[in-house]
């Protein structure tokens, strides 16, 4: 059979006359362009920064940069599934993940989706992981300490409540095992703490999901991975995803400690996305937006005042630098934005001093107003006697005759260091990080042997784990009296006659 002219032309006309629109422009668009996890959209003309998009095979996607002509998303998940010519949904809302308490104990990817293989997690909640910060009025300066269990941050760097306290240092410097002797020291208290890991290796996040399960550490504890294998979108995305979780607990009175580790991945992962959506690379090839990505993160750790229950949110972020080289872009904008830095230096890690806390450049711009009042008495002196010491070791390298006052100072320094020493996953209850500076400040160790400092210290621990439980009870309630020294040394002299 043959098709005549006349019959195309007529099939042809129906066709047109019966063409309709089959996609709406406004709240649907066609892929132009895919790769790299970013997709390029025409369409959507209605779609709003940061929405969620719906693309075939169930991927998902956020729109990030509202052009002329089309959308520019990123893509969370496998960008091979996407076509070009592909029909993108808008969702009409802003990208959310699941929040609650059903997530504490779980391994979970950016978009709150469990990787822990322990079943789905039912979360009564969502909530958009961009979220405007609170403002001034809704706050209330930070009064409760966040004890980390480590001798050298509770006593010179105090951490409070609502604080955002960043970890700074090069690689391999102890600045994770920092924040996973944090996590181990809030069993037993009311704080919940969520881990993000930003652009590390699945191995060594497993290693830390292993040890946290190891101290009964995941039973308060939500993991957020974004692994160096993962795409740039999830990694980007993380902080915020963990953040959103860390709020709810905060909103609803309790207190929760987030831990970004580490922030310069998390920019490195930024520049990625922004570079491959086009944006104007500014210095060292950073958007222009950088500062921001980091302070509307960091600004939504805050204490909230007592009509909104009081709850708290605090922010540890890791910045890694290169050749302890503390005044690089990243580094320097992070350390503007938090309230202060524990600052870990590679040369004192080598030297045996870890945690390799740097005392003179860490600073806590607020934490001391959370500090518990005997721990205050205490660390004084310390600081005084530290800085001393510092400067007078320099100088006592000459190898020159020192006189007895100079050389009874640098006695007194180097058992100071000493007892600031501490193992991994070994955090100290407040009560006995006070007493052994006490002890130390006293002058009660300058007549032990360097390598005898240890065993004291030891020795005191089980003697007042075994007799004097309540007095150590007691020892956190108030500033130091004169009373309570005269007992402390009592203790001390009686554990010391033992050596
Ligand atoms: P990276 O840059 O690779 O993330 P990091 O700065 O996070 O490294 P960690 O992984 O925490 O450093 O620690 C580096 C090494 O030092 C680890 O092997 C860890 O076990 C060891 N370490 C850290 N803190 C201490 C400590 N207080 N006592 C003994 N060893 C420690
Ligand atoms: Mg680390």
């Amino acid at each position: 059979m043959k098709i005549q002219p006349d019959e195309i032309s007529s099939i042809l006309k129906e066709k047109i006359n019966n063409f309709k629109f089959e996609i709406d422009i406004a709240e649907t668009g066609k892929v132009v362009q895919v790769g790299d996890g970013i997709a390029r959209v025409y369409g959507m003309e209605n779609v709003m920064a940061g929405e969620m998009i719906e693309f075939p095979g169930n991927v998902v996607g956020m729109a990030l940069n509202l052009e002329e002509d089309n959308v520019g998303c990123i893509i969370f998940g496998e960008t091979r599934k996407i076509k070009e010519g592909d029909i993108a949904k808008r969702t009409k809302r802003i990208l959310q993940v699941p929040v609650g308490e059903s997530l504490l104990g779980r391994v979970v990817n950016s978009l709150g989706q469990p990787l822990d293989g322990k079943g789905i997690i039912k979360a009564k909640e969502h909530h958009p992981v961009e979220r405007k910060a609170l403002g001034v009025i809704q706050r209330q300066p930070v009064k409760e300490p966040l004890q980390t269990g480590l001798k050298s941050i509770d006593s010179m760097i105090p951490i409070g409540r609502g604080q955002r306290e960043l970890i700074i240092g090069d690689r391999q410097t102890g600045k994770t095992a920092i924040a996973i002797d944090t996590i181990i020291n809030q069993k037993d208290t009311d704080v919940i703490c969520i881990y993000v890991a930003i652009g590390q290796k699945k191995s060594s996040v497993a290693k830390i999901v292993k040890i946290l399960e190891n101290y009964g550490a995941m039973d308060y504890s939500i993991i957020v991975i974004a692994s160096a294998s993962e795409s740039a979108s999830l990694r980007y995305l993380a902080p915020y995803t963990g953040c959103t979780m860390g709020e709810y607990f905060r909103d609803k009175g309790k207190h929760a400690v987030i831990i970004y580790d580490d922030l310069s991945k998390h920019a490195v992962s930024y520049r990625e996305l922004s570079l491959l959506l086009r944006r104007p690379p500014g210095r060292e090839a950073y958007p222009g937006d950088v500062f921001y990505l980091h302070s509307r993160l960091l600004e939504r750790a805050s204490k909230l005042n007592d009509e909104l229950g009081g709850g708290s949110l605090t922010a540890l972020p890791i910045i890694e630098t290169q050749a302890d080289d503390i005044t690089a872009y990243i580094p320097t904008n992070v350390i503007s934005i938090t309230d202060g830095q524990i600052y870990l230096g590679s040369r004192l890690f080598y030297s045996g001093i870890r945690p390799a806390i740097n005392a003179g450049l860490s600073v806590s711009r607020v934490g001391g107003n959370a500090q518990i009042k005997a721990m205050k008495n205490v660390t004084g002196q310390l600081r005084v006697d530290l800085a001393q010491y510092a400067e007078l070791e320099a100088f006592s390298k000459f190898g020159s005759d020192l006189d007895k006052a100079t050389q009874a100072q640098l006695r007194r320094g180097e058992r100071l260091m000493e007892i600031l020493k501490q193992g991994q996953y070994s955090p100290l209850p407040v009560a006995k990080q006070i007493f052994i500076i006490f002890i130390a400040n006293e002058g009660y160790l300058d007549k032990i042997e360097i390598g005898d400092v240890k065993k004291v210290e030891e020795e005191l621990y089980s003697t007042l784990d075994s007799e004097y439980k309540e007095f150590m009870k007691s020892l956190t309630k108030e500033k130091l009296t004169d009373e309570t020294k005269d007992a402390m040394r009592k203790i001390c002299e009686k554990v010391l006659s033992k050596f």
